[in-house]
């Protein structure tokens, strides 16, 4: 059983007690968000599959020395990219591509804003493709809101430019944003694997060296423990967890 779904169990057996909390609408709406089939915190399997994830980039630094880690380890992962990076750096961009790594949307200029109209989300997504459309000629299958906000109108706003969202398994926020120190980003991400995770981690936004750092760490002992990472579409596509 999945942590969150412990998480719903026990605010069912609370509220069964006291008054309905906001907390219990937030976790219903995931759920009935992920009745959809287009909206995606992690997959539900039994398989030792993870999916790494690195927000914010390409950044001409941090993002060339992640991916020289990611090839020395023959690990794939998936890149949610800014737009309007992409338009400065679109070699890095190809460089993923042709490393096996998988390309997605993270809006055009990272506009971090939980109020967002579906109308401008819009335009920000539709930016950011028709950027990655004209640099390196791919539509990406998925799209993850700035900051993880997820109101009815940035579901929609993704939906009718089909494109799956894709957050984050809650347990998997080390937030190496934050300046969290090496050792703990790793301690975090290794203490709560499980298989279908999708991790959350920073290649842009800043300064990265501490998850470059934790990056070298936690992909050994996780593959030593008989893990697998995989693109976030190798991880949903063939177990979607609304089939459960
Ligand atoms: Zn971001």
């Amino acid at each position: 059983m999945k942590r969150y779904q412990l998480l719903v169990l026990l605010t069912i057996v609370l509220l069964s007690v006291t008054d309905p909390s906001d907390s219990f609408a937030a976790i219903k709406e995931r759920y009935e968000y992920e009745q959809t089939g287009k909206v995606f915190w992690e997959a539900d399997t039994d398989e030792t599959k993870l999916a790494l994830t690195f927000d914010d980039g390409p950044h001409p630094a941090n993002t060339p020395e992640l991916l020289d880690i990611l090839k020395a380890y023959n690990v794939k992962a998936t890149f949610f990219v800014v737009g309007k990076w992409v338009e400065a750096y679109p070699d890095i961009v190809q460089r993923m591509l042709d490393e096996g790594h998988e390309v997605a949307n993270h809006t055009y200029s990272h506009i971090y804003d939980e109020a967002i109209t579906k109308e401008d989300l819009m335009e920000e997504i539709d930016h950011a493709n028709r950027v990655l459309e004209e640099t390196v000629h791919i539509r990406p299958t998925y799209f993850r809101p700035v900051g993880g906000y997820y109101t009815d109108d940035i579901i929609d706003a993704a939906i009718d430019l089909k494109q799956d969202v894709l957050l984050w398994s809650w347990h998997q926020d080390p937030r190496d944003w934050a300046g969290t120190p090496t050792t703990e980003i790793v301690k975090h991400v290794v203490d709560h694997a499980q298989g279908g995770d999708v991790i959350l981690l920073h290649d842009g936004g800043g300064d990265r060296q501490k998850t470059l750092r934790a990056v070298k760490l936690i992909i050994p002992v996780l593959k030593h423990q008989g893990y697998q990472f995989v693109t976030a579409s190798e991880l949903l596509k063939p177990s979607p967890i609304f089939l459960h």
